[in-house]
């Protein structure tokens, strides 16, 4: 994919076929992460649309979108909240539940980490069937806050998971399309 700055952000990500399982395509982002001129572009182009967007905080979902959305917080000089995995965040939580593929995981924010009205942008590495950033929105709107957009460095969109946040409200802003999954 051809971007603004002319970097070619997909040169640095690794396929690793049949990871975790046969017949998924992992998209590896630690090979972009670890070279120095890709990870500025990638947060660079993460960033850009909302340089003078109307938030409050950036929120990431764990693990990847720690990496990502703490370097796109601090380039956009805003907080940064962290959506974690149940039983990670030490004082009161609100959780989400989601679908995985077999059974169900949760989701959690600090109870007090939003108030009524503040607006976020949500970051994750990649976008799937949507699955986590939905229920990431589902999250911030149990505590009050509104996501105004989310962003990824991924999308797989024939798993739709961009068109179902689309379908909630939220705009969606990626930087590298694959087809399948
Ligand atoms: P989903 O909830 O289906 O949208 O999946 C998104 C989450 O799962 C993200 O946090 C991704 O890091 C991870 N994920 C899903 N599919 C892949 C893939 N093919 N390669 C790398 N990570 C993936």
């Amino acid at each position: 994919m051809d971007l603004r700055n002319g970097f070619d952000i997909s040169r640095y990500i690794r396929n690793i076929p049949d990871y975790p399982k046969p017949g998924i395509m992992f998209r590896d982002i630690t090979t972009l992460l670890s070279n120095q001129h890709a990870f500025r572009a990638a947060v660079d182009e993460l960033a850009w649309p909302f340089l003078h967007g109307q938030f409050d905080y950036v929120a990431g979902i764990e693990a990847r979108g720690f990496i990502l959305g703490g370097a796109v917080a601090h380039t956009l000089g805003r907080g940064f909240i962290p959506i974690r995995k149940k039983g990670k965040l030490p004082a009161r939580t609100i959780g989400q539940e989601y679908t995985l593929e077999y059974g169900v995981d949760t989701i959690e924010i600090h109870a007090d980490a939003i108030n009524k009205g503040d607006k976020i942008l949500l970051i994750d590495d990649l976008i799937a069937t949507g699955g986590t950033a939905g229920a990431a929105i589902d999250l911030i709107h149990k505590t009050g806050g509104e996501v105004i957009s989310a962003a990824f460095v991924i999308d797989l969109p024939d798993l739709g998971g961009a068109d179902k946040l689309r379908a909630k409200g939220v705009k969606v802003h990626t930087l590298v399309g694959y087809g399948g999954h």
